[in-house]
């Protein structure tokens, strides 16, 4: 569900030939049409609009984060992001594809889906909550980041491990 305050006004801009303008706008997740994305902040878009020569650009920055399960231990964490957004800002054409430029009409645009677009290409498949996670034991689920369990022969006490030999037998 887009949210209409989420347009820009374009109609200084386009005048201004050769100049630039500040822009800032902040998206929450439920401006977004697709919920793939966990966000655990506000996206907030900082940088310019910038008219060259007649041709209309967006240049910014996106923060942002994103909570995510780790692939390996399944705990819950949260990344942050800071990732360039910037492209053309032309009037709506059929004869173009969609994903050349951000189209605009009546002299305001509205960057949402391109915004998520460029987000969703930044995540990451695979997600590990630090890069030397242990993750969880396969035996009895334990969590090895923090602590070991009774499976593990490094920490078994000597005499259970006497006992576990025997059993293999
Ligand atoms: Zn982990
Ligand atoms: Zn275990």
């Amino acid at each position: 569900m887009n949210n209409s305050n989420n347009y820009i006004d374009l109609s200084k801009i386009i005048k201004m030939t050769d100049s630039e303008i500040p822009v800032e706008i902040v998206f929450f997740a439920e401006n977004f049409s697709d919920e793939a994305v966990k966000f655990a902040s506000p996206v907030k878009l900082f940088g310019k609009l910038v008219n060259l020569s007649g041709m209309l650009r967006v240049e910014a920055m996106l923060e942002f984060s994103v909570e995510y399960s780790c692939d390996r231990c399944l705990s819950d964490f949260v990344k942050a992001y800071e990732i360039p957004f910037s492209d053309e800002i032309a009037l709506e054409n059929s004869e173009r594809e969609i994903d050349e430029y951000i189209p605009y009409s009546n002299s305001r645009v509205d960057l949402t889906d391109a915004v998520y677009k460029c987000i969703f290409s930044e995540m990451d498949i695979k997600n590990v909550c630090k890069p030397d996670c242990k993750g969880l034991c396969g035996m009895c689920g334990a969590d090895l980041n923090s602590g070991f369990c009774n499976c593990s022969d490094d920490n078994i006490d000597p005499r259970l491990l006497k006992l576990k030999e025997l059993l293999k037998q």
